[in-house]
């Protein structure tokens, strides 16, 4: 619902002007700068961060180990090659980022330290005024610009999700979420119990196994993993033929692309074979003693859920030498020494990770104002997952879950240039998707269609996330190999396209 709503209290000191405000310096930010750079050369941005540095989940996330769970190849964006293994640490990505910033000049039109509050669309003038707070000093200033590009991500960067469990204040040890890994946090010779057994925990473990005393992972069903060397031998024999990088970069991309859409095909038409392929290759490394139907077989389809790979099989190396249990079981309620299992097991620990999830955070928590009007998220209908009715220019990235994230970001970017382009060529200052007359009896449905893809954070927060139409045009549809052809091909002087 739609509530009038008092202009903001704060008189910001200063004002400045560009025609494109970005929101956020993580990948997709400064993707987004690269190819307005590249497509709108003409065209003044700033990019607002409110943290230090540039690399948004890959900066704020600092537990043991992290990396990322998809290939660099397509993780990283379609302009610069990747030369090194698929996998990467947070390190190896921040680094990468930092190339194509300091390559393309990007850094100073970044602003670090500056966190938008709000965000109001002026009809009169075409332009979104965005309220700002500088983290350091508390001062206000103001940007004005005609295009807001929202790359803020999809989750709160300060705190993770834990579940409120009983007894938790009762627990002597420690808590840690890994959002929030304490600085120098020392493990050393601790009995650790991690909660979860999603990327994060079953990165966490292999990195925390060497130095802890003993290390539980306690999961309350399992989770699919894929498994295998971290190396692309395609890539590897092209560079020992000297084959140019960024030829290499773009044959790699087209083959994991290709076996992506192969293996998604499958996973919907021979879900049980696929299973069977995935435990296999858990087999392979735990043996046939150990219990896979227990701890290893989930009950959902492959691909319901983000399926995190395991290089080298590393996790499971570390179940197999006994460095790291599985319990396979349900949280009765913390206890002083630990946790209590619904079996009636206790679990004792010094050290209790939480890997347990994000919390969903919807447009940055920024508070949206259009003309004067307080704008609720879930009242709108996306167009393709990028666009939202009644949002004049603007335009969120919101990536893959299946494939890698950054394919979308570099999409949507392309279609964010293509846009500006034809508003200049029509001598028009704003566009707003508008559902069409043969739209109007369309079936009208949450963000997401939780029989394909169901993960916690996007369950717990549908409610505040815009509607999707049952049509592709209005919908997120998660499906690279439709949209790469797709987008390039949208018709901008359709009817779901209103200029002023
Ligand atoms: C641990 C982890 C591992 C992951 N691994 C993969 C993977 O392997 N493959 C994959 O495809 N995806 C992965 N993801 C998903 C991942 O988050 C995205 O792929 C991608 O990094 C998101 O990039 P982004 O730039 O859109 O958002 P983010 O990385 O979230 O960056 C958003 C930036 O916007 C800033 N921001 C937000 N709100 C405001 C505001 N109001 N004012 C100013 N600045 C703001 C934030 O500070 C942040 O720097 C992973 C996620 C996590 C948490």
């Amino acid at each position: 619902m739609n509530v009038n709503v008092a202009p903001a209290s704060t008189t910001p000191a200063k004002t400045e002007h560009f025609d494109v405000l970005i929101v956020g310096a993580g990948i997709s930010g400064i993707g987004g700068a690269y190819h307005l750079q590249q497509q709108c050369p003409d065209k003044s941005y700033v990019i607002l961060e409110m943290q230090d540095t540039f690399g948004g989940t890959w900066w704020t996330h600092k537990y043991p180990g992290i990396r990322s769970d998809s290939d660099l190849h397509t993780f990283g964006y379609r302009f610069k090659p990747w030369t090194t293994a698929p996998i990467a640490s947070a390190d190896e990505i921040r680094k990468y980022m930092g190339e194509v910033i300091d390559e393309n000049a990007i850094g100073p039109h970044i602003r670090y330290h500056h966190k938008v509050l709000r965000a109001e669309w002026s009809e009169a003038a075409k332009t979104w005024t965005l309220d700002v707070r500088k983290t350091e000093t508390g001062e206000m200033v103001r940007f004005v610009g005609n295009f807001l590009w929202m790359c803020q991500g999809y989750y709160h960067h300060e705190t993770g999700y834990t579940p409120d469990w009983p007894g938790m204040a009762d627990f002597k040890g420690e808590i840690v979420h890994p959002q929030t890994w304490p600085e120098n946090f020392d493990y050393t010779g601790k009995r650790v119990v991690v909660i979860g057994s999603g990327a994060t925990a079953a990165t966490l473990i292999p990195a925390m196994a060497p130095k802890v005393g003993h290390l539980t992972m306690l999961q309350r069903s399992p989770t699919f993993f894929r498994t295998g060397r971290n190396a692309i031998p395609l890539a590897e024999e092209l560079r020992a033929l000297q084959v140019d990088e960024h030829w290499i970069h773009e044959i790699v991309r087209r083959k994991i692309l290709y076996e992506q859409a192969v293996f998604t095909r499958r996973a919907e038409e021979e879900p049980e074979k696929v299973k069977q392929e995935l435990l296999a290759g858990v087999k392979h490394y735990l043996g046939n003693d150990f219990d896979i139907d227990k701890h290893f077989t989930p009950k959902y389809r492959p691909w319901q859920q983000r399926i995190a790979f395991i290089p080298e099989g590393d996790l499971f190396a570390g179940v197999r030498d006994g460095k790291a249990e599985v319990v396979t079981d349900h949280i009765e309620r913390f206890t002083e020494k630990g946790i209590l299992l619904k079996s009636g097991r206790e679990l004792e620990a010094d050290v209790i990770v939480t890997a347990t999830g994000f919390n969903l955070s919807v447009l940055g928590d920024i508070e949206f104002v259009i003309d004067g009007r307080q704008l609720d998220f879930a009242d709108t209908v996306t167009y393709r997952g990028m666009m939202f009715t009644g949002m004049p220019n603007m335009v969120w990235v919101f990536g893959y879950f299946r494939a890698s994230w950054t394919l979308r970001a570099d999409l949507v970017g392309d279609f964010v240039c293509r846009l500006l382009k034809h508003m200049e060529a029509k001598g028009k200052k704003s566009v707003v998707p508008a559902l069409r007359p043969e739209d109007h009896n369309m079936q009208i449905l949450p963000w997401i269609d939780e029989t394909n893809f169901n993960p916690g954070y996007l369950m717990r927060g549908m409610h505040l996330l815009p509607k999707r139409g049952d049509k592709p045009d209005w919908a997120h549809t998660q499906d690279y190999w439709n949209e790469k052809d797709e987008f390039p091909k949208i018709n901008l002087d359709d009817a779901a396209f209103v200029y002023h």
